[in-house]
């Protein structure tokens, strides 16, 4: 039953208001305690509420909570040159959605393209392929329910299928600015491109004079047990994108790229909140404490350790295969069960994200404990034997 309530129709939602959260866990206005797996679509990257985002937003707002993105602010320019110094990027646009900052990477390739590249202005884009909610990153987006949807779409985006190098080459022309995707492709259903790929397709956008954007806004800030997930294929992208994660539940995304690339000229690109300290400040607390090695660690231990006890309770129910890096997983079922788990699974307090009919998503607070992860697959076994 949907709930009478004044907001606009977006989403069948279950009938449960939260009221509090603390770590991997939310509670409802009755008390009941949630054990949460989805934690914001990956967003909350250090879990519900916690005490170095606290802390950062009531220090901030005692000082400033927003200058203008026309002046410098502190926090701003110490973040830049906190994510410049660990991407090994040059330059930092700060913005308030994945999508906006993706937006943004848009606009620089076909800036750059125009004036770097005879006024090439195509992006090359994959199958399955999901960069955000905006008219032309849903045109970029591969999402097949979209197809139809919002029409006419942006033009200029040509689709190739994934991890195919060869279909990339042919993709890419005179008019081709760029490359863009992302590593795992969350919303697919945590799909990778292997690593093989990911080197050749770098070294084929050198040779052919484009750029590679990497739309890290799931990926990045340690989800998959490194700071960013170009490091596992030892490539370094000329523009990335960041969201989620970085503001670990607050409204921050930033886009990247090389000295070079940075070709916007004063009032090409901008926007209201963007570089708002109050924001920065919290993710500069948050990134700190994420690119720690320890931390990182951790992260690469826990997400082989849930990897490790879903492969086994596939093996145990007969369903199919787990995906992903660090703390970005999925479990193939056998069949299209996804949202009836899911169900089953907030019925027994666990919330979980099917993200295909056949496809669990698990991406938990960076910082879950060995215990949370065990008990989540206690209930996930019970609700899943259901089906
Ligand atoms: C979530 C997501 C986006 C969109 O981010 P918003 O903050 O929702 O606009 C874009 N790309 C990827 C890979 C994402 O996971």
């Amino acid at each position: 039953m949907q709930a009478r309530d004044s907001l606009m129709f977006i989403t069948q939602r279950p009938d449960i208001t939260f009221v509090r959260g603390d770590g991997s866990w939310l509670y409802d206005a009755e008390g009941h305690a949630y054990l949460d797996f989805v934690q914001g679509w990956a967003v909350n990257s250090l879990g519900h509420s916690p005490r170095i985002v606290r802390e950062a937003l009531a220090a901030q707002s005692e000082r400033v909570i927003n200058v203008s993105p026309a002046y410098y602010n502190e926090p701003m320019r110490r973040l830049a040159g906190l994510l410049a110094r660990l991407s090994g990027l040059d330059r930092v646009f700060f913005a308030n959605s994945g999508a906006e900052a993706n937006e943004g990477a848009i606009k620089l390739a076909r800036k750059w393209g125009s004036m770097k590249r005879a006024g090439a202005y195509q992006i090359v884009v994959f199958e399955d392929a999901f960069h955000g909610r905006t008219l032309a990153t849903m045109s970029a987006s591969g999402k097949p329910q979209w197809q139809d949807l919002y029409e006419p779409k942006v033009s200029g985006f040509v689709r190739v299928p994934r991890n195919d190098l060869s279909a990339a080459r042919r993709a890419i022309g005179p008019n081709t600015a760029a490359v863009m995707l992302e590593p795992i492709q969350g919303e697919a259903g945590v799909v990778p491109f292997s690593n093989e790929f990911l080197r050749g397709l770098r070294e084929l956008t050198g040779e052919l004079g484009v750029l590679l954007v990497l739309d890290e806004i799931q990926t990045g800030i340690g989800r998959t047990g490194r700071m960013f997930h170009f490091e596992h294929a030892g490539i370094r992208p000329d523009v990335m994108t960041l969201g989620k994660g970085i503001g670990a539940g607050v409204p921050l995304a930033a886009l990247l790229a090389r000295e070079d690339v940075c070709v916007f000229e004063a009032g090409d690109q901008g926007g209201t909140f963007n570089g708002n300290p109050l924001m920065t400040a919290v993710g500069y607390a948050v990134v700190q404490e994420i690119s720690r090695p320890a931390f990182l660690a951790d992260v690469e231990r826990n997400g082989e350790y849930l990897a490790a006890r879903l492969r086994a309770l596939s093996e145990e129910l007969g369903l199919g295969e787990v995906r992903g890096q660090g703390l970005l997983l999925a479990l193939e079922l056998r069949h299209e069960v996804g949202s009836k788990v899911v169900e089953a699974a907030l019925a027994r307090r666990l919330l979980i994200n099917a993200p295909r009919p056949t496809a669990l998503r698990f991406m938990p607070a960076l910082n879950v404990t060995r215990d949370e992860i065990d008990q989540m697959l206690g209930i996930l076994r019970d609700a899943i034997s259901n089906f």
